[in-house]
């Protein structure tokens, strides 16, 4: 029924899920935070270019 903890692999508290507690709540905040996660950034310029090699070949 509930998943486990991404912080600490321990079964999630449905009040903080999908994490276990506030604890591992704030650790996932703080990797947001400080750039543990990467966040993509979309290239719109290059997508003409892809699209003109393809029609070449
Ligand atoms: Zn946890």
């Amino acid at each position: 029924m509930s998943k486990a903890c991404p912080i600490c692999d321990k079964p999630a508290d449905p009040a903080y899920r999908p994490f276990c507690s506030k604890r591992c709540a704030d650790v996932d905040l703080q990797r947001w935070l400080t750039g543990g996660y990467a966040i993509p950034a979309v290239e719109g310029d290059d997508d003409g270019e892809e699209r003109r090699v393809s029609d070449d070949v």
